[in-house]
């Protein structure tokens, strides 16, 4: 799954029968695990499912059927499968060595989201075929079978249908053993409109009309594979299809959107032969599709479903009137990530909940390191210390958990897909590939994929085949990484220079942005495996105990961590601190980010003062690289915003961003150029954003400009910089702009256009704007899931605003936001904020609304604002002193003057 955070054919292909499929029908009874933390007894296993569902789109319910073949393992009277929202008819089971059918008595548990079955007699072990005649809800948002409205071309009303099953929502589509080790094989069949496209992870099988306008389509049996991976979706589509490493790869949109799909295809075809080469396991379905859908989740942005990947369409079309740079590279990494899944998570998947890390981290360093080799111009490496970056802000506090942890509820396992299980898990993977080496990684990959293929594995499995493979040592670092919570803190002392090498000793303790003394106190302990440059070769070694002993060749400035694949932070002295700063010009890109992201959270946490790390910041030279620069402003303007309610100070940094880095706008002009950089594509959107934040008069003048002219063309800004411009002019609206967009969100049809101009009416400083953007929100207009988009929207300027209308609002808001994402899109909205007084608030929520078992978002929400606003004080005074002391280069600000794309 991708978290929430971008040749027309037929729908019948390849009507040959994959022969990977055949091999797999009958899965390995040692598949079920009984040491697993299952919800359901262990009394039957399931092996294949033939489905057929009839959905009735314009009243929301559909009619199932289902026969599955299962074996009763243990003797008993009655089976227990998953079931919700569900209204059974009839259920009947048939011993498979003949014999009279029984009939069962069916009923449902709400809370334990169960069906159990009762039968007059005691089942015997053996084989059996329970068949269920049931019929369900089609859902609003993205859990079990949902519909998405949209408006076609012509402006008429349209509707489709698509489902979503991950976590645990396979189970409002169909009753079964809804749990990843239960694997079987399935036979899908859907009665639709005969109009319309049916998708599936197969291709068609058949097709025929049935009456009525009702064609039945039937699918190609599935390998064994776990529930949450089906996929059925049915609409009026059209595909683009190409082949690829000898399987077709195809792109589902909604009929009229195939133009826009060539990006995303293009990217499916390039990616495919590099995985089956990576995981020595060619791709074993016969197609790939990526099915795009209309609207949005509050959850996800896309999902893995085995050989029908779903995508929500503003993270897959290529839109030339709308798409960003980053939107188009956005495109390619979904797609990285998501047939990364193909075989991480589909084809070998997690035995339990506990070790979805192995899905998730797996499948975000997967998507870094495939954008690096086919992109090696994006700068993905600069990305890969973001990712770093963005898991240790949850990993510093408090509430945060280690990256294999224990799910016991649904909603723990939908919120086990949080920035440790992705950005955690890909930093830690980034880290072990660079202490095995890379072709000793990818092949401990191989062997893990080999092995567990159409299997269960846990993340034992992974250090298993990699020391297999010839990593020696890895085991001990992995599990000390995996197991434990936090961030290793290596305190660097003082260096000599001995014999023309660099001897220091490197203590280790943990990192923490809540409980600095705790854990200074009594820190963890891990096998860090450290590396160090001074000049020379890079020096190695894996910590074993409080403190190691480096020697390190040369006796330049001392670096630790260099290329940043290290996952912990490191506490220079203030000497070697400044010598690094002075150095920071001539240093990589992906060590100028490293060095500088790691000293502020060391200074925002109190381990340092603000002064050292501003010293880095300021250090970055305004003409090095674009992809650092863009970092370094959101930098900048993260303290600018920590500095609210002293004007003095924010200007002084706003007058730095804009002497600093307004020539490089300048130089890059308001106006993309062909064939210009995709970094550079991608620094104008934030330094055009962030002067216009900013007040930066010329970059205002040419938004009134850009805009007066799009109130009568909607062509007048250049669809790539069209959000940034649109964000800018909304976040400054008076009433009379804002009225202007909402006419223009009204008018568009466009799915991903619309939503996106109803999500700039919640940008608005202003605040009574803001307030009507949250009324709007609840009105049908904006369309079910869009109106989510625009209450987070007015989180980011009006965070407890937003959270008192939501509090106020909470039954009508809980219907706007997928089941699986609510308790963390309360944890969204309080993203921004600062307020302590939004603690009590946020708790109150959690005890009303949220199980004890189920509240660490906002735990986690709280523990953060918390932890800033203990360091807030220190922060604002250290920093206005810092900024005093050091005067910005006089005379900048001049090259300003006269500047117009
Ligand atoms: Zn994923």
């Amino acid at each position: 799954m991708k978290s929430f955070a971008i040749l027309l054919a037929s729908a019948a292909v390849l009507a040959t029968a994959p022969s990977a499929v055949s091999a797999q029908r009958t899965p390995q009874a040692d598949t079920i695990d009984a040491s697993l933390p299952t919800q359901l007894p262990r009394t039957a296993i399931p092996h294949h499912y033939a489905l057929t569902v009839t959905p009735h789109a314009d009243r929301l319910t559909f009619d199932g059927n289902v026969a599955i073949d299962l074996e009763v393992i243990k003797p008993t009277t009655s089976l227990v499968l998953n079931a919700v929202d569900m209204t059974f008819s009839s259920a009947t089971l048939v011993p498979a060595r003949g014999g009279a059918a029984l009939t069962g008595q069916v009923t449902v548990d709400d809370s334990s989201q169960t069906a159990t079955i009762t039968f007059p007699r005691t089942l015997a072990p053996g084989a059996y075929r329970l068949q269920l005649a049931y019929s369900g809800k089609i859902n609003t948002q993205a859990n079990g079978l949902f519909a998405l409205d949209y408006k076609t071309k012509e402006g008429a009303d349209a509707r489709s249908l698509f489902t979503q099953f991950e976590a645990a929502d396979a189970r409002r589509f169909v009753p079964s053993w809804d749990e990843p080790d239960y694997k079987a094989t399935w036979d899908l069949t859907a009665r639709v409109p005969a109009n319309q496209m049916a998708v599936s992870n197969l291709p068609v099988a058949s097709t025929k009309p049935i009456g009525g306008g009702i064609k039945e389509v039937r699918f190609q049996t599935t390998p064994t594979m776990s529930s949450y991976l089906l996929f059925f979706a049915a609409g009026d589509f059209e595909r683009v299809a190409k082949p690829s490493a000898g399987r077709e790869v195809g792109i589902v949109v909604t009929r009229g959107n195939g133009s826009k799909a060539h990006y995303a295809l293009d990217a499916e075809a390039m990616i495919l032969p590099y995985y089956n080469d990576y995981f020595g396991t060619p791709f074993p379905l016969p197609k790939l599709d990526n099915v795009a859908g209309p609207g949005q989740s509050q959850f996800f942005g896309a999902m893995e479903n085995w050989g029908a990947i779903f995508t929500f369409e503003y993270a897959l079309l290529n839109d030339p009137a709308i798409t960003s740079e980053s939107g188009r590279q956005g495109i390619f990494s979904t797609e990285a990530h998501e047939m990364a899944h193909q075989w991480f998570g589909d084809l070998v998947t997690m035995a339990w909940w506990d070790d979805l890390w192995l899905n998730e981290g797996f499948a975000s360093w997967m998507e870094n390191k495939t954008t690096q080799h086919f992109h090696p111009d994006w700068g993905a490496d600069v990305d890969r210390v973001g990712s770093r970056e963005g898991a240790m802000n949850l990993d510093a506090l408090n509430s945060t958990h280690p990256v294999v942890q224990q799910v016991r509820t649904v909603e723990q396992a939908n919120q086990a897909f949080d920035a440790i299980s992705y950005q955690k898990g890909e930093s830690v993977i980034s880290m072990l590939e660079n202490f095995a080496g890379s072709d000793v990684w990818r092949d401990g990959i191989r062997r893990y994929i080999a092995t567990h293929a159409y299997q269960n594995s846990r993340t034992t499995d992974l250090w298993a085949a990699q020391e297999a493979a010839g990593a020696k040592g890895l085991s001990i670092i992995a599990t000390d990484f995996t197991t434990q919570p936090g961030i290793p803190l290596i305190t660097v002392g003082p260096a000599q220079c001995v014999g023309g090498s660099t001897a220091v000793t490197l203590t280790q303790g943990q990192f923490s942005a809540d409980r600095q003394q705790q854990t200074a106190a009594s820190p963890l302990a891990w096998h860090v495996p450290i590396e160090a440059s001074a000049g020379g070769a890079v020096a190695k070694a894996v910590t074993n105990g409080r403190t190691t002993q480096l020697s390190v060749p040369g006796c330049g400035p001392l670096m630790i961590n260099p290329g940043q694949h290290g996952y912990y932070r490191t506490l220079y002295t203030p000497q070697q601190a400044a010598a690094l700063a002075a150095q920071l010009p001539g240093a990589s890109p992906v060590d100028q980010y490293g060095l500088i992201a790691d000293s502020m959270a060391l200074a925002l946490a109190g381990y340092q003062p603000m002064q050292i790390s501003l010293a880095f910041l300021a250090a970055m030279p305004p003409n090095g690289s674009a992809k650092v620069i863009q970092r370094v402003v959101g930098r900048w303007d993260d303290l600018y915003d920590r500095m609210d309610g002293d004007p003095a100070a924010q200007a002084d940094i706003a007058a730095r961003v804009v002497s600093a880095y307004g020539p490089r706008l300048q130089q890059l002009g308001f106006v993309p150029r062909d064939g210009e950089p995709a970094v550079d594509a991608i620094l104008r959107t934030t330094l055009i954003g962030t002067l216009g934040k900013y007040r930066d008069p010329s970059v205002l003048a040419e938004g009134s400009r850009l805009f007066a002219a799009w109130k009568t063309n909607p062509d007048a800004i250049p669809g790539s910089l069209k959000s940034t411009w649109l964000g800018v002019i909304a976040r400054n609206a008076d009433a009379a702009t804002w009225d202007a967009i909402h006419e223009r969100a009204r008018a568009t049809t466009g799915s991903v256009e619309r939503a996106s101009l109803y999500q700039l009416l919640g940008r608005a400083k202003n605040e009574a704007l803001a307030r009507r953007a949250l009324d709007l929100a609840l009105t049908p207009e904006p369309g079910k899931t869009t109106s989510a988009g625009i209450i987070t929207a007015v989180a980011g300027a009006h965070p407890r605003m937003a959270i008192d209308f939501v509090l106020s609002h909470l039954s009508q808001v809980n219907q706007l936001i997928d089941i699986s994402g609510r308790s963390r899109f309360m944890q969204r909205l309080a993203a921004s904020s600062r307020d302590p007084q939004l603690i009590p608030v946020l708790e109150n929520y959690a005890q009303a609304n949220l199980a004890a078992s189920d509240r660490k978002p906002i735990q986690q929400a709280v523990d953060r604002i918390r932890s800033d606003s203990v360091q807030a004080q220190r922060i604002r005074s250290e920093t206005a002193a810092w900024l005093k002391a050091h005067p910005a280069a006089a005379g900048a600000a001049g090259g300003r003057k006269g500047e117009r794309g």
